[in-house]
């Protein structure tokens, strides 16, 4: 059972019953769930929270579906690292990754799709549908499957290999549309209307939504109980964002951990940014953009979640950056040489964005800021395939291998001479 109680508008505030539905029939704003709050705060406590599975469905008191009936393939519960050679390298000295290269699908994306696949199966639905950039389908795809339910996935024709292969092995009906996301967008909301899918994304909106507060709470919990001075969070449609947030503040309601006025800085990549443009212009209107960018698990131009997006930056005291392309690929390696940890593009955006926010001097040497690293680095090989240094070919013999790798010192050190005063090599 779900301590679930209602949808309610985020505009008028009008509630619906828990239904299918994402969009007020007054005001056509967005529905989000609320909850039994009383009842949910006689039952919880850390006690309760850590006894549980080592999934997201250790929230599950905080979520809208029953967990009895979870469709689980094991989303969550990823680990929070003290990345101090990292913090080192940005001026940071109490600087921690949490790591969600490490779900099933190798992205965040695990966690909404949880809770949504496991609400539209709740519904009646058959089939599990989304537009997708990419990690999305995955997760979906991947869910389906485990759920026995149909798969139904929209992605934009040119995503990377390592996302397409990694939704079509779950078998689902892959649909590669000529265009951008926000084109499989617009075309999936007109089949919402049309057939009894559900569209996790869409008409499940609310509900999968939920599933990115799992991130802060697992945040809180593995801090001993205690919310982060700052968290920098990788945007799209900028739902993560604002459920980051609101699961913090949950929390804090809840007294399961004192109130710490966590800022909230988010992320993107120059290429598609419309909400960072906003936040520049010291707007809440969000103009869409065309995305042009390598991190294509980022390119929404229409950002559903823009405008809450920038409230929560706001309202939270947080700020909000864009990084070219390059310096997403610096991010990548820099966070694979310092942590050990190969991020895809959007990981990339995020430690680049930290590094320009702590050098504007949005984020204090000494705060405990928490950098979200949403999905794994071998979906977007492309990214990084012509930086890398390329493998010594040798014949099976020692000689080979000790004439290859006197060559290589060699260049190495011819390298560091011509780039005088840089560490790596
Ligand atoms: C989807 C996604 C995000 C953020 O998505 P929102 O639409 O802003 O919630 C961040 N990182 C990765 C890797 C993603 O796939
Ligand atoms: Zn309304």
């Amino acid at each position: 059972m779900s301590y679930a109680s209602h949808l309610r508008c985020r505009e008028c505030g009008r509630c619906y019953p828990l239904e299918p539905v994402h969009a007020c029939e007054f005001c056509f704003g967005p529905l989000e769930v609320d909850y039994d709050y009383r009842a949910i705060g006689r039952a919880i406590s850390r006690r309760r929270i850590e006894s549980g599975p080592l999934t997201v469905w250790r929230y599950s008191d905080l979520l809208p579906a029953d967990s009895e009936q979870a469709v689980d393939i094991g989303a969550g519960f990823t680990p929070l690292l003290p990345a101090q050679n990292l913090g080192e390298a940005l001026g940071l000295c109490r600087l921690y990754i949490k790591n969600d290269c490490a779900n099933p699908t190798w992205s965040f994306k695990d966690r909404v799709v949880t809770v949504a696949s496991t609400k539209a199966r709740e519904f009646g639905f058959d089939t599990l549908a989304c537009a997708s950039t990419g990690n999305l389908a995955n997760a979906v795809a991947a869910h389906a499957a485990r759920a026995g339910m149909k798969a139904l996935v929209f992605i934009p024709a040119d995503l990377e290999q390592g996302k397409v292969v990694g939704s079509a092995v779950y078998g689902p009906t892959l649909v590669a549309v000529k265009g951008s996301y926000d084109d499989a967008n617009r075309l999936c909301s007109e089949l919402t209307d049309r057939y009894p899918w559900a569209f996790v994304n869409i008409n499940i909106r609310p509900y999968y939504a939920e599933g990115s507060k799992t991130l802060a709470y697992e945040v809180v919990e593995q801090l001993g109980w205690r919310a982060p001075d700052h968290c920098i969070v990788p945007m799209a449609s900028g739902c993560l964002l604002t459920k980051v947030w609101k699961g913090i503040k949950e929390l804090a309601w809840l007294g399961l951990v004192d109130w710490a006025h966590t800022r909230m800085s988010g992320a993107q990549a120059e290429g598609c940014s419309p909400i960072v443009q906003a936040w520049e212009r010291h707007s809440f209107n969000v103009r869409p953009v065309r995305p042009n960018t390598i991190a294509k698990s980022l390119a929404v131009g229409n950002p559903a979640d823009g405008y809450y997006a920038l409230k929560v930056l706001a309202d939270s005291g947080g700020s909000a950056v864009a990084v070219s392309d390059d310096e997403v690929v610096e991010g990548i390696k820099l966070l694979a040489e310092t942590e050990g940890i190969f991020a895809e593009t959007a990981g990339g955006v995020v430690i680049a964005g930290l590094r320009q926010l702590v050098a504007q001097g949005r984020i204090q040497p000494d705060e405990l800021v928490v950098a979200f690293i949403t999905g794994a680095g071998l979906k977007t090989q492309e990214a990084v395939l012509d930086r890398l240094v390329p493998c010594l070919v040798i014949e099976p013999h020692l000689a080979s291998f000790e004439e290859a790798i006197a060559e290589h010192r060699e260049a190495v050190a011819a390298g560091r001479q011509t780039n005088q005063g840089e560490s790596h090599g």
